[in-house]
């Protein structure tokens, strides 16, 4: 045997598994799980705190599946809270603005709570004037999910499902829901989401975050952003898409460029006075089906960085405009309008009425698997 061929024989019966049990070894303490209390009708909830090589940290609870907290670090090493929420799951309890949660069955509106499937009608619980929002008056954003930490290979990971129910809501089908939260090493938030029915449904999910890189400052209009998409949904006076896919050359929606949040916010534009400001679905340009890029957001102050990948059609771009300074969130904070933004990924809004949408049907023997990433750093 040459030395060569001993010196690779050593290595893989005495180093790999040396290299491996160092890297479970890691693996094994980053996800904490505390409790985080119990709801109204007695089921205990817990927080599940994940850790990943760089010290940065997530905190995510069974309870809707909410991501409670994100920690970066700006520009200086300063580490930071950068998403909105509450102290304890009370304030969750009550919530109404979806504070990071889970949105299902179908992430943003059906307009009048109508949909048909196969010639058969459905009516969904409205809960937004005469729409469904969100999943309806009890979405996936108030259920509790059973938990499972795992540690996979990408980092700390909790893995949450759910059952919803055939008729919850007014939805067709027993959807088993599966969400995987990740946070890997190059500081991403990953979310994988996957699920399957036993009756032809619609489901539409996606994360509700709302962020703010300088959670110091008042409200996110300094923050730079880029989305990725030459065309909008634009919307009816109920936040309905009119079918129209807009281009957003020459107007507000025109975020191609970096360009500060608040730099057009207020200008007269039907859009945006429907909207309260952004509240639209933008249609993001797609080179494949696989993970693309589609939104960064930059801010100045900070140098904190958020990078959206996706391999989802849509995005809504959300900037809290029905935050009024009522709701007092973390450490007694009043939470004002503007005080933070959402890029929630997604399929169009009222998909299930617009034929020429992407479809968010799912049938049974099918799987319904999307994913999307939140990926931070300081600049
Ligand atoms: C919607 C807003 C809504 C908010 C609820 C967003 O996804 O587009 O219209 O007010 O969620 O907090």
């Amino acid at each position: 045997m040459s030395t060569w061929i001993r010196l690779f024989a050593v290595a893989t019966i005495f180093i790999v598994p040396l290299l491996s049990w160092e890297r479970s070894a890691v693996l094994a303490k980053p996800t904490e799980k505390t409790s985080f209390g119990k709801t109204p009708d007695g089921q205990n909830v817990d927080l599940y705190t994940l850790t990943n090589q760089n010290g940065m940290q997530v905190a995510i609870t069974n309870f809707g599946g909410i991501v409670v907290r994100i920690q970066t670090v700006d520009r200086q090493g300063k580490t930071d809270d950068v998403v909105l929420g509450y102290d304890s799951l009370d304030g969750y309890v009550n919530d109404t603005a979806y504070f990071g949660a889970v949105i299902g069955r179908y992430g943003n509106r059906i307009a009048l709570g109508k949909f048909t499937l196969d010639g058969a009608r459905y009516t969904l619980a409205r809960n937004n004037g005469e729409n469904s929002l969100h999943g309806g008056i009890k979405g996936f954003n108030k259920a509790v999910w059973q938990a499972r930490e795992m540690a996979v290979e990408d980092g700390p990971s909790v893995e949450l499902t759910y059952l919803s129910k055939d008729g919850e809501e007014g939805y067709p089908g027993n959807l088993s829901v599966k969400v995987l939260y990740t946070l890997t090493d190059r500081n991403e938030l990953k979310i994988d989401y996957t699920a399957t029915t036993d009756k032809k449904t619609v489901l539409n999910l996606t994360n509700h975050s709302y962020f703010n890189l300088n959670p110091a400052g008042s409200d996110v209009l300094q923050h730079l952003l880029m989305i990725q998409a030459d065309k909008f949904t634009p919307v009816d006076a109920g936040l309905i898409p009119t079918g129209e896919l807009r281009s957003v050359a020459g107007t507000p929606f025109d975020f191609r460029k970096p360009t500060a949040i608040g730099a057009r916010i207020e200008q007269e534009d039907e859009q945006l006075k429907l909207g309260k400001g952004y509240d639209h679905n933008f249609v993001l340009n797609r080179k494949g089906k696989g993970m693309e890029l589609a939104a960064r957001v930059v801010e100045p102050t900070t140098g904190r960085v958020l990078e959206v990948l996706t391999d989802e059609p849509g995005v809504q771009f959300y900037t809290g405009n029905f935050l009024d300074g009522t709701v007092r969130g973390k450490g007694g904070k009043a939470y004002g309008r503007r005080s933070a933004f959402c890029l929630e990924t997604q399929h169009f809004p009222d998909s299930p009425n617009h034929p020429k949408f992407p479809s968010t049907e799912l049938k049974p023997g099918e799987k319904y698997q999307t994913t999307t990433i939140y990926r931070f750093g300081a600049q």
